[in-house]
């Protein structure tokens, strides 16, 4: 309904003039008043009609709905009651300007301005005005529209776009976006620490500056990736900074849509990865080091440990061919069946010192990770024999207690030797300066899936600090020490299937256990 009073004198004092007033807008019948009304009345926006003084003339349900007043409450009401200060005082000085001089604010164009409800609260709305004669008098006609909602989602928006501001520039990766041509349209903070270039040198220069020579070919296959609407994905390559110098980078580069879905450009974000290139490069080498007979740093020592262990098959030969020898020229009856017994002897020897090289060879040799059926108690017993060679051994005393009926396991038998190696030789050297030095290698079985193995020593045991970090790469506490054995022997029970944990031996020293799968089907 339209809210203009029915009684004519609290509105407009002369029916005739309020016909005149909307007479161009709709012709002067009784159905067309009443469209004119309906019009009015249905309006989403406030509709509101003053005259030259402010006084308001027309106010409808819109105006109603927006500022809380009933028409009654404004109707004849000078329309500043409708503002907030300082409007409120300023208007009829407006209106007077106006009458007088002609100079207009907002009649005929319209801005933004704000409101008071009858409850004091204010809110944004657009007015709209025009202007119109009747009967000789100048009238006002307002059109408010609210833009409570349109300001609320706009703060909104910038206030996410701020959030999103400082995301992006604390981020620690680069993200640059760039239009489809490459251009760069935006570069934040730590792109300006990766790359060099400050955002002011490289808006709106090519991304192609970012790339070394040989890869500028690299730009085109990511373009046309985007165009298809795909993203690139920790897609690791080299760029090149300010400086020429190159850097590792890990990409990922995601098509920027307009509100069409039409692919406009892309942002891409970049992850320095020098560090963690420079590290793996560095541990990658390290591993092949300790894979290799390298890892047996005292090679000195290792071939006279080599040299004692072949001594004593060698010299058992060496006994058997003389007592053979002996034997041929000998008259006794039974000296045929002594002397191939004697020979038989030496055969087995051989085969020992044989067994002691191949062992050596097996674990000193580079070679690619392979499983195999394996003795538990066997691996267990070769790494004692090679891992204490050239350890510093002096007065350990050294306890085995072997499973049993230990199921097979299914291993990397090298593997599982360097990595007791390497234990067993962190035990050695931890107690060098301990009263009591006992080493204990154990086998149990855990069940007829898994046998766990545990080297125990007596020495100073791990403080807390080191503890924490003791399976990272590069924590060491010894002078020349690598601080890489115990993170490659997790790497190697992780690659079994397994963990490797240390607990404090009770009674002062470190135990470090890890169980390795059985063979399966095997008891
Ligand atoms: P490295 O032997 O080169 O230092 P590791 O990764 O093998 O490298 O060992 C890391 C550190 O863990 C050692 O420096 C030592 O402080 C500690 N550690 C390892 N094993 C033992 C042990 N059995 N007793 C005491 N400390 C140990």
């Amino acid at each position: 309904m339209l809210a203009r009073p029915r009684q004519p004198a609290r509105f407009i004092n002369d029916t005739k003039q309020q016909k005149h007033m909307h007479g161009p807008v709709a012709p002067d019948t009784q159905s067309d008043d009443t469209l004119f009304e309906t019009l009015i009345a249905t309006a989403v926006d406030g509709i509101m009609v003053i005259d030259e003084r402010g006084t308001v003339q027309v106010y409808n349900k819109a105006c109603e709905r927006l500022f809380q007043y009933s028409a009654a409450e404004v109707v004849g009401q000078n329309v500043n009651m409708l503002m907030p200060a300082p409007y409120r005082a300023e208007h009829d000085g407006y209106l007077d300007r106006y009458r007088t001089s002609g100079e207009a604010r907002i009649i005929g164009i319209g801005r933004e301005a704000r409101g008071q409800r009858k409850n004091g609260t204010e809110f944004p709305l657009y007015l709209s005005v025009g202007q119109g004669m009747l009967d000789g008098k100048r009238i006002f006609v307002g059109i408010v529209h609210d833009l409570t909602q349109i300001k609320a989602e706009t703060a909104a928006r910038e206030e996410q776009r701020g959030v999103m501001a400082s995301i992006i520039e604390a981020s620690n990766d680069a993200i640059i976006s760039k239009t489809l041509d490459g251009t760069v349209t935006s570069w934040n903070a730590a792109a300006t620490r990766i790359f060099g270039y400050t955002a002011q040198e490289i808006i709106g220069k090519p991304i192609a500056i970012l790339f070394p020579p040989d890869l500028v070919d690299e730009e085109a296959t990511i373009l046309a990736k985007l165009a298809n609407g795909e993203s690139i994905q920790h897609y690791e390559t080299v760029r090149r900074r300010k400086d020429g110098s190159h850097i590792d980078i890990s990409l990922t580069v995601s098509p920027l849509l307009d509100n069409s879905g039409k692919v406009v450009g892309a942002s891409k974000t970049a992850r320095d990865i020098t560090e963690r290139k420079t590290a793996e490069a560095r541990l990658q080498m390290l591993q092949n080091e300790l894979t290799h007979v390298a890892r047996l740093s005292e090679m000195g020592q290792f071939s006279a440990a080599l040299a004692h262990e072949l001594n004593q098959p060698l010299t058992a030969v060496l006994n058997y061919v003389n007592v053979a020898k002996r034997l041929l020229v000998s008259p006794n009856a039974d000296s045929p069946a002594k002397t191939y017994e004697t020979i038989a002897k030496a055969g087995q020897q051989a085969q020992r010192a044989a067994q002691i090289i191949r062992r050596m060879r097996d674990f000193v040799e580079k070679r690619d990770s392979k499983r195999t059926i394996e003795d538990v108690n066997k691996i267990a017993a070769d790494a004692i024999a090679l891992g204490l060679v050239g350890a510093k051994i002096a007065n350990i005393k050294m306890h085995t207690i072997f499973a049993s009926h230990a199921p097979a396991v299914l291993v990397d038998k090298v593997q599982i030797q360097q990595l007791l190696v390497n234990l067993l030789r962190n035990a050695a050297e931890a107690m060098a300066e301990s009263p009591k030095r006992e080493l204990t290698l154990s086998t149990n079985t855990i069940d007829d899936t898994a046998v766990e193995i545990s080297v125990a020593d007596t020495g100073p045991g791990i403080s807390d600090e080191v503890a924490k970090r003791l399976f990272e790469p590069f924590v060491t506490t010894k002078a020349g020490g690598m601080g890489i054995g115990l993170a490659i022997s997790q790497s190697i029970v992780e690659a079994h299937g397994g963990q490797l944990r240390m607990t404090p031996n009770r009674g002062g020293g470190t135990i470090f256990h890890f169980r390795l799968p059985a063979a399966p089907g095997m008891e």
